[in-house]
């Protein structure tokens, strides 16, 4: 997974929803942690501006 931080408007409810907690929040940043996501998509659906897509 990837974020589009042109999009990312830092709500933080992709954060809120991972299970794995693969999302972080970093400065003025919100990093995926590849190698912790299992691809499930709750952040892809829950993210309000689309941000968040399959690499
Ligand atoms: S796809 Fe699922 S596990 Fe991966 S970052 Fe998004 S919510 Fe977390
Ligand atoms: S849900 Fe979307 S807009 Fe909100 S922090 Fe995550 S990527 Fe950014």
């Amino acid at each position: 997974m990837q974020i589009d931080m042109e999009e990312c408007g830092i709500c933080e409810d992709c954060i809120d929803v991972c299970m794995e907690e693969a999302i972080s929040k970093k400065a003025y940043t919100v990093v995926i942690d590849n190698t912790k996501c299992d691809n499930c998509g709750e952040c892809v659906d829950v993210c309000p501006v689309g941000a968040i897509y399959k690499d």
